[in-house]
């Protein structure tokens, strides 16, 4: 996707060689136009596949999610990272070790809001090393529901998460792919080094 690559290479800060930060648009301050067409573009490309549900990860999967969601015409689930005191009936939960935190949180959502019959679009804002997404498609294999795709706004291919999604035998959609963060410059896939 042309407009989001633009704003990743005019925005995006190196942070080193694994980590960019994006607080102008997406992690902090957020695009709310661009949100709305990257939910677009993921409407478009999933809408075949009869998505009842999309699911993210709090906080910054959740502007994305919630945008693709308006064009899905469905609700926007997000996973918890902590277990508020007024959620007290059954819950789904697995460990999903964070790669710029290095920190594994146990993350959540109630039962109550997916079943088997649904149909999950995922989203989250990068695909590093797959945690959080694959955390995500086993809270819905917990509520024996259906992950039809995965859906990421920046992928960094240098890292294995696309790897460890396709062998779980997910379908991946990434909108921008980065293929070096080397020499603090973000080069993305397709582009010379
Ligand atoms: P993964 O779970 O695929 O290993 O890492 C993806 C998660 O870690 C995302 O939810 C995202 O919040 C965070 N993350 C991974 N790499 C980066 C990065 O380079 N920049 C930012 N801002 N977040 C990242």
């Amino acid at each position: 996707m042309e407009r989001l690559k633009n704003k990743v290479i005019e925005d995006g800060v190196v942070i080193d060689e694994k980590i960019l930060k994006v607080d102008g648009f997406l992690n902090h301050q957020i695009d709310a136009e661009l949100m709305h067409e990257i939910g677009k573009v993921f409407h478009e490309q999933f809408a075949h596949e009869n998505v009842t549900k999309i699911l993210t990860i709090e906080a910054s999967g959740i502007a994305p999610a919630i945008m693709a969601a308006l064009h899905f015409d469905v609700p926007c689930l997000f996973a918890k990272k902590a277990k508020p005191s007024t959620l007290n009936k059954g819950f789904y939960q697995t460990d999903v070790h964070s790669f710029t935190k290095n920190k594994t949180s146990t993350v959540i959502i109630s039962e109550e809001f997916l079943s088997p019959d649904d149909r999950v679009f995922i989203i989250d804002d990068f695909l590093a090393n797959g945690e959080a997404a694959l955390g995500l498609h086993r809270l819905v294999q917990q509520a024996n529901a259906t992950t039809v795709g995965v859906g990421i706004l920046v992928e960094k291919s240098f890292q294995q998460g696309r790897t460890r999604l396709e062998e779980a035998g997910l379908n991946v959609s990434s909108l921008c792919q980065i293929g070096s963060l080397k020499g603090n410059k973000i080069t993305l896939v397709g582009d010379q080094a």
